[in-house]
């Protein structure tokens, strides 16, 4: 099954064209220089500008920014600046956390003015910084004592008071900056307060409540990551009389919210789901199972938008150009009409030959990010790499290659192969750190293991894309329905690495021959199809014919699907 865009954007004509339907259609919600489509994130994943965020909820708010300059969308992106971050170390065999201060002025960020808001009967003074970058900008809000992202316990104080600042004191931050939103998307609930803050404005400037609502509701889409409604944060009645009732000026918003408690606390998803009449999931399997319920009870529905990622920026420069130069790809990075054929004109000495350009990338990066043992890497482009590359969560599973490390060392042996793998514990994740130590263990303990397996610490982008550059073939196993989407395995497809993964989050949107498809009935079948593919893949490296057939499989079922400009297109599709 092949995804086909509904409507293509292959010619600039069609793109202004397109623009000029939003703004004939759909008045209230058109997009303009100060009414910008507004992108609400608690985490960011952008190093270049100072912020670096945990994993792919932050990666996904930096490629969609990125993708709206390239579109000349107007967009603001509303985030914290966190003035802390935690990078890990590795010493003496064991992986720990150290955090270091970060500052916006380094970053070319300019401090526009302050805000406040209320917090335990006093006020809080938030800095509002912010930079541009043509049609669209980050503008962030900060303060000395604001910590580290994701800090402490998600149903804490802290927690919610970093959610309050980013809502109530990001929606200042808009107004200041003389910007009106079109449209506001909240990526996850952490950032409902942002909705709350322009339903109180509506509401206490003289706007009926129940009008305020639904404009409100109209103009607001929750794009969810999460399949599990229990599984997410709650709050307290008095947390809130200490973090959120006080920054509300109307009566019938705070009455509103008050009804919205069950037992004395309150879930964000739920009040999310209230607020926002638009709702997206991050790929066509997770819009499907995540199971989530509105207030009354009733299952809700989630439209897909696959995640795309910024192909320029992820994706080695010539290997970009030379899905151009064979007519697969047009300059807005999406498909051509007719890509798919375009793609079988593909050959296995230009793969290799750009692979060669970036195991080069991959190694010069390699040079100040040494493995586990000191030692700095250099792979010859005749050896093989596979990668594991992602963050060190439970259902991702990076363990599992090792559960039988002679399988392993038989596979590296036999193909001249290493294998990397890199990716950080989230913070306070003790099980998940013994694991991720017994792992190291298994490594050491063996004389091979120790020289080709390479575990390389601080997990960031800067390893993750000269990884998806530089290696062959990469890992991808979550347990099946626990991913939402993914997006390493899309810059690896992306740049031309074979892909062994389980059907799971935005793989599953095309079918399961896609790419070398790891399964089985339970874990102990799925560990013996996961080393049958790897030892597929690496034999399909050595063998022209095998290597242009999952590479041409790959990019002809993927390439819409890894497209960022596809994801944005998707949602202004949705939107208006
Ligand atoms: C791409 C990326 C992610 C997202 O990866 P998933 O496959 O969604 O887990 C996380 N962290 C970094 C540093 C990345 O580059």
């Amino acid at each position: 099954m092949i995804l086909k865009p509904r409507h293509r954007l292959d010619t600039i004509e069609d793109v202004e064209e397109f623009y000029a339907a939003i703004q004939r259609e759909n008045l209230t919600r058109s997009l303009s220089e100060d009414r910008p489509y507004t992108y609400w994130t608690i985490e960011l994943y952008d190093q270049a500008n100072g912020i670096r965020g945990g994993g792919g909820l932050g990666i996904l708010a930096a490629d969609t920014r990125r993708v709206a300059e390239q579109m000349n969308v107007p967009l603001t992106l509303v985030t914290p600046f966190y003035p802390r971050e935690f990078h890990q170390k590795f010493e003496k065999g064991k992986c720990f956390d150290v955090s270091v201060p970060v500052s916006y002025a380094d970053f070319g960020f300019e401090l526009i003015d302050k805000v406040n808001i209320k917090c335990n009967n006093g006020l809080v003074e938030l800095s509002v910084i912010e930079k541009e970058f043509g049609s669209t900008r980050i503008l962030a809000i900060t303060e000395p004592n604001f910590g580290e992202l994701y800090s402490g316990d998600s149903c804490g104080d802290h927690r919610l008071y970093q959610e309050v600042a980013l809502g109530f004191g990001g929606y200042q931050a808009l107004k200041l900056a003389g910007l009106k939103p079109a449209i506001m998307q909240l990526n996850e609930v952490a950032t409902f307060f942002a909705a709350l803050a322009r339903l109180d404005e509506l509401a206490s400037n003289g706007m009926d409540f129940y009008e305020a609502v639904v404009y409100t509701r109209k103009h607001t889409l929750y794009t969810n990551h999460t399949l599990v409604q229990a599984a997410e944060a709650s709050f307290s009645y008095e947390q809130f009389e200490h973090y959120v009732f006080p920054n509300l000026r109307s009566k019938a918003v705070r009455k509103w919210l008050s009804d919205k408690f069950e037992n004395g606390r309150i879930r964000l998803s739920s009040v999310t789901i209230e607020i926002a009449e638009l709702r997206s999931g991050v790929s066509k399997l997770h819009a499907r199972v995540a199971n989530y319920r509105d207030l009354s009870g009733e299952k809700v529905k989630f439209r897909a938008v696959t995640n795309g990622i910024d192909l320029p920026y992820w994706v080695l420069p010539n290997i970009i150009k030379y899905y151009k130069t064979v007519g697969a790809m047009d300059k807005f990075c999406l498909p051509t009409g007719d890509y798919e054929e375009k793609i079988e004109n593909i050959d296995a000495q230009n793969i290799r030959e750009l692979k060669a350009q970036g195991r080069e990338f991959m190694n010069q990066v390699l040079q100040h990010r040494p493995d586990q043992n000191g030692t700095v890497l250099h792979f010859e482009p005749n050896e093989l790499v596979f990668d594991f590359k992602r963050r060190f969560v439970d259902y991702k599973r990076p363990w599992l290659p090792f559960t039988d490390p002679e399988r392993l060392k038989l596979i590296l042996e036999n193909h001249n192969a290493h294998y990397i793998l890199t990716g950080r514990v989230h913070q306070g994740d003790s099980r998940m750190t013994l694991k991720l130590n017994e792992v190291l263990d298994t490594i050491k303990k063996d004389k091979f293991l120790s020289t080709h397996v390479h575990y390389i610490a601080d997990y960031d982008e800067e390893l993750a894309r000269a990884l998806s550059v530089g290696s062959n073939i990469s890992i991808n196993i979550p347990i099946v329905g626990l991913e939402a989407c993914g997006t390493s395995w899309e810059k690896d497809v992306g740049n031309l690495c074979l892909l062994v993964s389980t059907h799971d989050g935005g793989v599953a949107d095309a079918a399961s021959d896609s790419y070398l498809n790891v399964s089985g009935a339970d874990e102990k079948e799925e560990i013996e199809s996961m080393y049958t593919r790897m030892e597929e893949a690496a034999c399909a490296w050595e063998n022209d014919f095998d290597l242009e057939f999952w590479e041409k499989r790959q990019l002809a079922r993927y390439l819409p699907i890894i497209s960022g400009t596809r994801m944005l297109k998707d949602y202004l599709d949705y939107l208006f």
